[in-house]
């Protein structure tokens, strides 16, 4: 772990409130179901973060020179630590942003999860490749493609996984071979540096470092490493797009989404019902993939509908302990809140019916799990990003009809389909402008890292999370020809000019 000491200092005590932004003022970090303070962050100045990063890339090499079955022991280490942990990572979630103990317990499964997938499969990845010459010209030649990881990735992301965002990202960037900075949100800074201390506590090489800050110390991360890995939000994806084309450094973003859920008319019903709820709700709705319009075939929309409110209602709510008592939590601040209800408001003020939910509640920033229906292209509710416990459902003529509204957005994340035929769902799922489909699922690629997923259209550029694309994004691309024979005798055109 590197410079811990100057850019994190997290404590745990009360330090009293401090001008969000001011480098070297504690922050405050407060719990959204209750309130309570679970700690206090100073951000990083810009000087910090460019110490920091210069550590990093003096780290970096012998990082790289142990190769990734050197790394898979240090990521298996952090594995075990993360398994002895797991309590302490769990409350630090739930301290920080209030959700559920499954939610955060959630969150740490996920991480054991990456952390033996990297570690198992970089090697694999990374090993160099040697494509056969298609050409007679080219037969004689023996042809390499390497894998070289960035020296220092930059990694920021939202407030919504606490521990999960990061690790998408910070543990294929160090299968790699990278040296990495991390900026986890303002709004939930804690619980990636227990993870940080967690790699100090192993005794790895000081490879990571995960930097506090807002948007000023994500700017100065940007200035100094060599690559930009983003999650978060539209229009901060595009600020740190055009800054990484102006320094031209490297980047992917993974932006937002508008998940709709396809409901055709040969679906097992109760199964889409609860999938849909989770879907959607899981989380609060604080998920760039949750589900957050669903189109149902006109035959089985009562049907469906009734089902789909009867287990909503079922659902419970509350400011979670370590009971394990609640499906659903808070959202994450009051501007979170403030968008759900606007979008709620406007729908029903626009013509839409709340069959179930549809208010606020505290104290705390809770908002019910609602069901929306007679709702249009038009509202707010069904066109931009919720991020919220809310389920638009709408009734279409047909398949055709599911197909044009779902594609009928600037969003591409994911997307489901629900049918009881199988090959109708991956002829449909193959119409769906979205980097990701389920059938008869939802979120569940979340924790199925072989296959590589990323958003289209404004959900994202560049990013492919899983599988071998998702490790070597964190490298440059190098290729190397040779002559394969001990002579050129049989090389054709070479060296013309002799
Ligand atoms: P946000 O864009 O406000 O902030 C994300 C991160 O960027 C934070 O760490 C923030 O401090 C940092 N940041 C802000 N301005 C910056 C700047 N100018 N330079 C560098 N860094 C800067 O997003 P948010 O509100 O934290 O998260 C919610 C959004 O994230 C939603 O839109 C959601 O869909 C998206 N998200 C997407 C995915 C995905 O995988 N596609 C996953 C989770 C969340």
């Amino acid at each position: 772990m590197t410079n811990t000491g100057t850019t994190t200092k997290a404590t745990t005590g009360a330090e009293g409130s401090a001008t969000a932004g001011s480098p070297n003022t504690p922050v405050e970090v407060r719990n959204p179901a209750s309130g309570e303070l679970a700690g206090t962050v100073v951000f990083a100045s810009r000087e910090e973060v460019a110490a920091d990063v210069a550590a990093l890339r003096a780290a970096q090499p012998a990082w790289e020179a142990i190769g990734p079955r050197g790394r898979k022991e240090w990521l298996l280490k952090l594995q075990d630590w993360v398994v002895d942990n797991a309590e302490e990572l769990a409350d630090t979630i739930q301290a920080e942003s209030g959700k559920t103990r499954i939610d955060a317990r959630v969150e740490v499964a996920f991480t054991v999860d990456q952390l033996g997938y990297w570690a198992r499969n970089a090697a694999k990845f990374l090993a160099e490749q040697h494509p056969a010459p298609h050409t007679p010209l080219m037969r004689v030649k023996r042809l390499a493609t390497v894998y070289k990881p960035y020296a220092v990735v930059g990694i920021i992301t939202p407030w919504n996984f606490p521990l999960g965002m990061g690790i998408a990202d910070v543990v294929p960037a160090l299968a790699a071979g990278a040296a990495v900075m991390h900026k986890p949100s303002e709004v939930t800074p804690l619980t990636p540096l227990v993870l940080a201390r967690g790699w100090a506590e192993i005794g790895a090489p000081p490879v990571l470092s995960v930097v506090s800050g807002a948007g000023e110390t994500g700017a100065a991360v940007i200035e100094n490493v060599d690559y930009v890995q983003f999650t978060g939000s539209v229009p901060t994806g595009r600020r740190i797009g055009v800054k990484c084309a102006e320094q031209m450094t490297p980047y992917s973003l993974e932006l937002g989404g508008k998940d709709p859920a396809i409901v055709l008319s040969d679906a097992d019903l109760d199964r889409a019902a609860y999938g849909i709820a989770y879907g959607a709700l899981v989380n609060t709705g604080q998920l760039c993939i949750s589900i957050e319009r669903v189109y149902v075939e006109a035959p089985v929309y009562d049907e469906f509908l009734a089902k789909l409110v009867a287990h909503v209602k079922e659902l419970r709510q509350g400011r979670d302990d370590r009971s394990n008592s609640f499906d659903l939590g808070p959202l994450a601040n009051q501007a979170q809140l403030d968008i759900v209800t606007r979008h709620v408001e406007e729908a029903v003020a626009a013509g839409a019916k709340v069959l179930t939910g549809g208010k606020a509640f505290g104290p705390g920033t809770f908002f019910e799990p609602t069901v929306l229906v007679d709702v249009d292209h038009t509202m707010s509710c069904i066109v931009e990003e919720t991020f919220g416990p809310t389920i638009p459902v709408m009734k279409v003529a047909d398949e055709a009809e599911a197909i044009r509204l779902a594609n009928d957005s600037i969003f591409g994340l994911s997307a489901s389909v629900w049918t009881g035929n199988r090959s109708r769902g991956q002829r449909v799922a193959r119409l769906i402008n979205a980097g990701a489909v389920n059938i008869n699922d939802s979120v569940i690629n979340l924790f199925n890292p072989s296959i590589p997923h990323g958003g289209w259209g404004q959900s994202g550029t560049g990013y492919r999370w899983g599988g071998a694309s998702g490790l070597r994004k964190y490298c440059r691309v190098q290729a190397i020809t040779a002559p394969s024979m001990p002579t050129q005798k049989k090389e054709l055109l070479w060296f013309p000019y002799s």
